[in-house]
């Protein structure tokens, strides 16, 4: 007879986790498989981009200018604009042709990659979108003007945006860090902290920069998933 068989030598943890194992065999074989995800996971690249105020558009691109479509993005109502800007650095190096994507917000933020940090020469804070405190500034140069931003320039957190069913399913909330495992022939790999960001009217999808995208080969991802990770001790 096995020691586990003997109830006096049975320690709690013993019990909690042949209970564990029963109950997860019992699901597993009643349900034949987990509950299906309600939404398809998509994971896209935000290749470097800036988001512009209405004010910031006019004084690049003339009084009254509206940025115009040039593609729809996968979330609803969000759009890559024709219009794009030079972004210039502190020692005026420069990145030209940057993408303006649409609408336009409150404030001006510009989505830069490391490496565009690094080419730049600006010290690249990773960021929420929106976050601006304390990030540094940059010049803006389009065809009708130039701003110079005190702040806004980040390299965007890597996130994933979730509806109401997503948050459900994938038992988390809104600033919540989840993993993101990418299947790639050579290079599978898991990104930590991909922070949860809610709202009513979205679709599920995550969003990487260049760099995060080129390194596990996204392009050529097989298969990916999003995993709640167990608790750990560390403050993140
Ligand atoms: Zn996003």
């Amino acid at each position: 007879m096995s020691q586990l068989a003997t109830p006096s030598r049975l320690s709690r943890t013993d019990i909690e986790r042949v209970v564990r194992d029963v109950l997860s065999g019992h699901l597993a074989g009643s349900t034949g498989k987990r509950t299906e995800q309600p939404n398809p996971l998509m994971v896209n690249i935000s290749a470097r981009h800036v988001h512009l105020s209405q004010e910031h558009v006019e004084v690049l691109f003339g009084a009254g200018s509206q940025l115009t479509v040039f593609k729809p993005l996968y979330q609803e109502g969000y759009f890559a604009a024709n219009e794009t800007v030079a972004v210039v650095g502190p020692r005026l190096r420069m990145i030209a042709n940057v993408r303006v994507l649409g609408p336009c917000r409150g404030a001006s933020q510009v989505e830069l990659a490391f490496t565009d940090g690094i080419s730049l020469g600006i010290d690249l804070p990773v960021k929420i979108s929106g976050d601006l405190a304390g990030t540094p500034g940059c010049v803006l140069v389009g065809p009708k003007g130039v701003i110079e931003l005190q702040s806004g320039v980040i390299r965007a957190m890597r996130h994933v945006h979730m509806g109401p069913d997503d948050l459900d399913y994938f038992k988390c909330q809104n600033g919540d860090h989840l993993q993101l495992k990418i299947h790639s022939p050579g290079c599978t790999t898991i990104l930590e902290d991909v922070v949860v960001r809610a709202s009513k009217e979205v679709k599920l999808e995550v969003h990487l920069d260049t760099d995060e995208g080129n390194a596990v080969n996204l392009d050529r991802a097989t298969h990916v998933e999003l995993i709640k990770p167990e608790k750990c001790g560390c403050k993140h």
